[in-house]
């Protein structure tokens, strides 16, 4: 234990206690103990977690920028894909998003971005578009298809490394990072926190325990998921309601396990397809796949989601156990507030379609490293840090409501609702008009505040004197995103058929997609072959098994 935080403790500064050992926590703990103590300890960062409160334990897709967070943790790549019974991710593959007829497109983490000018999108919306937009400027799709690993099993020489990110079991991940933060002299407690002692300027001195421990602190992270202890339990501070956009608000969940029921792969990719009243993901780990089917209650009962999750996925899933995670689309008005900052699910939450929770538990721990040290006036990073949140928040809602109201589904309620006005964003509805006029091309993405869109401050309360709209320009979501979503949806598919008449010409695949393809299979091990060798993922047996 750290001198002083036994339950007689003197505040000390440069001290972080974190509330919380879920993912946030975890990654929170180990990052930035791996970040502001490299060298020399310059601060002493502690974490206390309820024995009595599980993780919420979903949160097992992510995106690339997760290899940061590894990289600086000083997590190996192998090691990290067998303590979280990991698999490879280079892509979503969204189904039956536009018509529920099979159909299907990618959203690849790779492409062709030709320079200085990158006429990729124009080219392919003058075509016939007999292929997908995103297979003729990238790889990926196809490689995804044909279930190939995007490591080779020999040396690395395939041309440019593909990029991509991991499916993982969040339980281990969190586990892992407890595991490798402690070791490092991160002190831990197992502990219920009962009590929150707040001081007359309104800070958090200190939290008190099931134990009877006090842990005092001068910065303190609220990492205890929805039930955000510190930041709205203590601190009142409010929360900014997205339901009006994205209307889903649970999930019933299932694991597949390959001993029940293996596929016959190991699919490199995360899939989400549309169901009758939200979406399913699939996500396929070492030693089973996750399903989740994200749908709203106001449209289908828990029941009938359940049973419709268990028809989608076939008959060998009659009798596995399932679970429901209920959730609210929204962000804290400020997630730094005082000495508190809230991370993770206590922060903010956005329906897993683009795999960003864990992202922005990240994003906001390495905002927080770079605002190290943190002085006695933390209200300029705070603010800082506050309008970058939300902005990065919206860019991803801004993002996610696309995929809906792209779709021409109207074959339930659900997705009749979806298309209505009300239920698209003003940033979006300005953009999507925005395009109509030109399509997407890099410089939309200097600055996204487009004509017409209001110009709506962001939500009050929370920004004294920051009367700016947000505007994204944190380029989470590229052009290159943007494009995959809007051609996989068929955007300006009647306005090009007016512009462009029927005889158009034939869809053609850039020249270096085309060759990595042709040797591809030559280089590139099938996705399970590769974590059987490599990572000791055991071989599950035939199609069925
Ligand atoms: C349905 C769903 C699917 C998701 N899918 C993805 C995905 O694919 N990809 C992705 O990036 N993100 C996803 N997310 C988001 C992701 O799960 C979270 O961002 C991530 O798990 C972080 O959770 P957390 O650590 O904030 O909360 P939790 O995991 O809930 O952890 C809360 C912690 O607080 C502790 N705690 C609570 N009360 C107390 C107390 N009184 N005293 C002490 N400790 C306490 C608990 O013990 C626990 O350790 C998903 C979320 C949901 C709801």
């Amino acid at each position: 234990m750290w001198p002083g935080w036994g339950p007689t403790t003197v505040l000390r500064p440069k001290r972080i206690l974190i509330v919380g050992g879920g993912s946030a926590g975890w990654m929170a703990a180990a990052y930035l103990d791996a970040v502001l103590n490299r060298g020399s300890r310059t601060v002493d960062i502690g974490l206390v977690e309820s024995p009595d409160v599980p993780r919420i334990g979903v949160g097992e897709a992510t995106i690339p920028s997760i290899n940061h967070i590894l990289a600086a943790i000083g997590i190996e790549e192998r090691e990290f894909l067998r303590r979280v019974d990991g698999t490879f991710k280079q892509s979503i593959k969204f189904v039956n998003w536009l018509h529920d007829k099979g159909e299907y497109y990618y959203h690849a983490f790779a492409r062709i971005v030709p320079t200085p000018i990158d006429s990729t999108g124009r080219r392919w919306l003058k075509s016939d578009r007999s292929l997908p937009f995103m297979e003729t400027v990238s790889a990926q799709p196809v490689l995804c298809e044909m279930n190939l690993s995007p490591q080779m099993l020999a040396h690395w020489d395939f041309g440019r490394p593909l990029i991509y990110a991991f499916h993982m079991n969040a339980l281990k991940f969190a586990d892992y990072l407890c595991e490798l933060a402690t070791a490092r002299g991160v002190e831990h407690w197992l502990d219920h926190v009962t009590n929150v002692e707040v001081t007359e300027s309104g800070n958090i001195q200190s939290v008190n325990t099931a134990a009877g421990l006090r842990l005092e602190a001068d910065l303190f992270i609220d990492c205890t998921g929805f039930a955000a202890l510190l930041i709205e339990k203590k601190l009142g501070i409010g929360w900014v309601d997205c339901s009006q956009w994205l209307m889903c608000d649970r999930a019933v969940t299932m694991h597949v396990p390959y001993e029940h029921h293996y596929p016959g792969y190991v699919r490199p990719y995360t899939t989400a397809t549309a169901l009758s009243a939200g979406w399913v993901w699939e996500i396929p780990l070492q030693d089973r796949r996750s399903l989740g089917y994200v749908h709203s209650g106001a449209f289908i009962d828990d029941n009938d989601a359940e049973r419709e999750l268990r028809t989608f996925e076939g008959g060998h899933a009659a009798d596995l156990n399932s679970r429901i995670v209920h959730f609210k689309v929204g962000h804290r008005i400020k997630s730094w507030a005082g000495n508190c900052v809230a991370i993770g699910l206590a922060g903010s939450f956005i329906e897993p379609l683009e795999s960003t929770g864990l992202y922005l538990s990240d994003l906001a721990t390495v905002m927080l490293a770079e605002h190290f040290p943190y002085g006695d006036d933390m209200a300029p990073l705070a603010y800082r840090f506050n309008r970058i949140m939300t902005n990065r928040f919206y860019e991803i809602l801004d993002f996610i409501n696309m995929h809906y109201c792209l779709s021409r589904r109207k074959d339930s309620p659900f997705w009749r609702e979806t298309g209505k006005a009300e239920h698209i964003t003003d940033r979006l509805k300005a953009k999507l008009e925005f395009w109509r006029m030109k399509p997407p091309s890099n410089v939309d993405f200097e600055d996204q505040f487009f004509p017409g869109q209001p110009e709506i401050p962001l939500p009050s309360g929370g920004f004294p004197g920051d009367h700016r709209p947000p505007v994204d320009t944190g380029r989470l979501f590229t052009r290159s995103s943007y494009e995959a979503v809007l051609y996989g949806m068929d955007f300006l598919s009647e306005e090009c058929r007016e512009r462009y008449g029927d005889a158009r010409p034939r869809t053609s695949i850039h020249r270096q997609v085309a060759e990595r393809l042709a040797i591809a299979p030559r280089k590139l091990p099938p996705h399970d072959v590769w974590l059987q060798r490599v990572v000791g993922m055991p071989a599950w047996g035939k199609k069925g098994s």
